[in-house]
């Protein structure tokens, strides 16, 4: 398939598609991690008709993956094959409803629901305020932080398919489980709503405020990093197991387990994707070896890898 045909030409072959569409673009830039190749074709959609007549009129074989603001991927250094979709403005409405509900679209910042949702003093939200992605994001990965996740919140959403249908999905429809999501993987989410309840201005406020601390004194939110790297085993904590297998500060090339939070892998300028995911399979070999625990991905790894493999 010849993509870079396919963008000189989706004027003539698709006259209605209004959002903008660029071969072989650069994705490390909107990535947490900084590092990976770059996406074949990448589609930004106007707004949610945009997106289902794009996916309705793309080739079928053409693969298509979504992204959000890159704040859980590894995108590999021989990039994203196919279509990369990535929601903008058309998707950042943000609406507080009666009855403490925020219908809010799959681009928002997940801080700005929370604190959306503190100036209306609507409570539950504030864990929001924690999660660096968009809440497209946070549904697929069932975000959650402080003992509150996405399916406690969340009464339905948004999405479209591959095929370019819309559906309405319900919390029950989600299949939510820890860190996941059991929804079909070629849904792409447009925008939820949530449920909060009456609460207090200024004790919202203060509780996002000891988030932030939180994070600022336990996370190395500053760095180039993807969050926790895998997930808590069932009656362990990962950075626990990471840090008994002496894996605290180990580094491969560029990049290096952090020393503040060792279930974070940090690129400390240099990385590149290989040696973040090397360094990522080395971390769970040690942590098999001396616990017997297999540790799993949280951070999703997209795209093409050293041979050639996706
Ligand atoms: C410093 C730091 C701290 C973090 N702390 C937390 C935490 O406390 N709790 C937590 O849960 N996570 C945390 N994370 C991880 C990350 O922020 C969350 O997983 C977040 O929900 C990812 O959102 P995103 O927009 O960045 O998605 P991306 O990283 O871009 O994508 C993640 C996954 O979601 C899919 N996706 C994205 N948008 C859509 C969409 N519109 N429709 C369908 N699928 C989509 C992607 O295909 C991919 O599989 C942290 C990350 C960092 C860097």
């Amino acid at each position: 398939m010849n993509l870079t045909a396919l963008e000189a030409d989706f004027g003539d072959a698709w006259p209605d598609l209004r959002g903008r569409l660029k071969s072989n673009a650069p994705l490390a830039d909107i990535t947490w991690f900084r590092v990976g190749g770059p996406a074949e074709l990448l589609f930004q959609p106007a707004d949610e008709a945009d997106l289902a007549y794009f996916l309705e009129v793309a080739p079928a074989d053409l693969p298509v993956t979504v992204i959000g603001l890159g704040s859980n991927l590894l995108v590999r250094d021989g990039g994203i094959r196919g279509a990369v979709i990535r929601l903008g403005r058309g998707f950042s409405n943000i609406e507080v409803e009666d009855g403490c509900r925020i219908r809010v679209g799959a681009a928002v910042p997940d801080v700005k629901l929370a604190r959306t949702a503190a100036d209306a003093g609507i409570a539950g939200l504030a864990f929001y305020r924690g999660i660096p992605g968009a809440i497209g994001g946070a549904l697929r990965m069932n975000g959650g932080a402080h003992g509150v996740e996405t399916k406690d919140v969340l009464i339905e959403c948004r999405a479209v398919d591959r095929k370019g249908g819309r559906h309405v999905l319900s919390n029950a429809d989600m299949g939510f489980a820890y860190r996941h999501c059991g929804a079909p993987a070629d849904l792409n989410f447009t925008e939820a709503l949530f449920q909060g309840e009456p609460g207090d201005r200024a004790a919202i406020q203060a509780e996002m405020e000891e988030i932030a601390e939180y994070r600022e004194a336990a996370q190395p939110i500053k760095s180039r990093t993807g969050g926790s790297t895998f997930k808590n085993p069932p009656g362990h904590k990962a950075w626990q197991l990471i840090d008994a297998a002496g894996c605290r500060g180990l580094k491969v090339g560029g990049a290096a387990v952090s020393e503040k939070h060792c279930n974070f892998l940090i690129n400390e300028g240099g990385a590149n994707a290989a040696d973040l995911e090397t360094l990522g399979e080395t971390v769970r070999a040690r942590v098999k070896e001396t616990s017997g625990v297999d540790l799993e991905w949280e951070i999703k790894r997209l795209g093409v890898g050293p041979g050639g493999t996706a």
